[in-house]
């Protein structure tokens, strides 16, 4: 049976950040990354942005070099999925059938495209954008095809929608709730991007449920029956609803979880010298007053990431980072810093239709979190003051004339 120092299971942006800071650090050890998927670890957001769009090869989104990983001493065994951890003995078992031993466990798992629950969800020409090679499968088909139905108004349904308009495509966006992005971002956020989406072209339907796919004889999806019985024709579906969090074998093992596996500050599971990151690890956020949650964003891999590789290295700091974000749609980049659920009140600062404007949110008079669209100075002095907790005068926070770092204390 082989044996890892550190053995890592996920090969995207958590994974490889846990290896390559392992390294940084002079961990002397021996390191593995287990990945699922067969291609070497890439950056995930341009997926859904401009590698779908074609603007940008692959090898432009690789994380690293593909000779990188070799020369540092890390062993990279690609299209590999690990089913299941046995604790005791600190080995697991993967698909291809063989144990691999660890001395520490780092499980950066992500998660799964949530796949849709409803007759004909299984059709050909059904698309999520969670994967390298989902987004391929999706651009294959672009030359061919004219009419889109997106399913899911979040992050990655709007900015696959962005995609498809902008290349004339016929788009047409379905969102179960009366707005776009509420699991992430405000109403003032969800108007405007409906609003902008509209302007382009895409026809946004907001509390429209997904009743069916309508196939043809050979499986393949035609188009969306919504509840009330209006079908959308399609050539091709993408489905953005979210992803499911791949810690079943860690559960299995007796980690404690649900939605993801619990970790502490230190992003360690329940159970011994096994840590999870990224995606999956449901953390209590101390920017969501303590409550925990898994985040789904590049810098929270990066940052538990250096948590659980400095707890392994002997040097422990507890995950504190301050929680940030971007989306890019049309030439509209949003950039969000903090986190804005459980805000009692949003401020607007700046006209949305000029279209460079920000919202901050507050909490019981502090602000919390900022979402920022073509507004990078708002996003930049906002962070102070989301870190300070300080009640600042309301006035000038909504007044876009006063820089964010000159606003009063209250
Ligand atoms: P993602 O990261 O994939 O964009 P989010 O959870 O941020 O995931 O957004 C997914 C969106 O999809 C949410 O706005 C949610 O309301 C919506 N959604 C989930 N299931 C359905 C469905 N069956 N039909 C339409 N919209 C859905």
């Amino acid at each position: 049976m082989s044996h890892f120092d550190c053995l890592i299971v996920g090969a995207g942006h958590a994974g490889a950040q846990a290896a390559i800071l392992l390294r940084q650090l002079n961990y002397a050890g021996s390191v593995a990354i287990v990945g699922a998927e067969t291609v070497m670890p890439y950056e995930r957001p341009p997926l859904s942005k401009d590698y779908l769009a074609g603007e940008k090869p692959f090898e432009r989104i690789l994380l690293r070099p593909p000779a990188f990983w070799g020369e540092r001493g890390i062993d990279m065994a690609l299209g590999e999925r690990v089913t299941a951890v046995d604790p005791i003995a600190h080995s697991v078992r993967t698909t291809t059938g063989r144990d691999i031993g660890y001395g520490k466990l780092i499980w950066a798992g992500g998660g799964a495209a949530r796949p849709l629950s409803c007759p004909g969800a299984g059709a050909t020409g059904l698309f999520t954008v969670r994967t390298h090679a989902d987004a391929d499968g999706l651009m294959a088909l672009l030359p061919d095809a004219g009419r889109f139905v997106v399913i899911g108004g979040g992050y990655i349904g709007l900015e696959a929608a962005a995609v498809l308009a902008k290349l004339g495509k016929q788009v047409t966006l379905v969102e179960a709730q009366d707005r776009l992005l509420s699991r992430t971002a405000g109403t003032d956020i969800s108007d405007f991007y409906a609003a902008e989406h509209r302007a382009h072209g895409v026809d946004v339907r907001l509390s429209a449920k997904v009743e069916a796919i309508e196939t043809d004889a050979d499986g393949r999806a035609t188009g969306v029956r919504l509840e009330g019985g209006e079908i959308l024709p399609a050539d091709a579906v993408i489905v953005g609803i979210g992803i499911i969090s791949e810690v079943a074998p860690l559960l299995l093992a007796g980690a404690a979880g649900g939605d993801g596996v619990d970790v502490d500050a230190y992003c360690r599971t329940s159970l011994e010298d096994v840590y999870a990151v990224g995606d999956c690890a449901a953390h209590e956020n101390r920017f969501a007053r303590g409550q925990r949650l898994r985040l789904e964003s590049v810098q929270n891999a990066n940052d538990q990431a250096r948590t659980a590789v400095q707890h392994i290295l002997g040097d422990p700091a507890p995950y504190e980072a301050l929680p940030w974000f971007w989306s890019n749609q049309y030439d509209l980049k949003l950039q969000t810093v903090g986190l804005s659920i459980g805000h009692d009140q949003a401020l607007v600062r700046g006209d949305p239709a000029s279209r460079s404007f920000s919202v901050v949110y507050l909490r019981d008079g502090q602000v919390i979190a900022l979402d920022c669209v073509n507004q990078t100075r708002d996003y930049v002095q906002g962070r102070a003051h989301i870190l300070s907790g300080a009640k600042l005068d309301l006035a000038q926070l909504a007044d876009p004339a006063i820089p964010l770092k000159e606003v009063d204390l209250a």
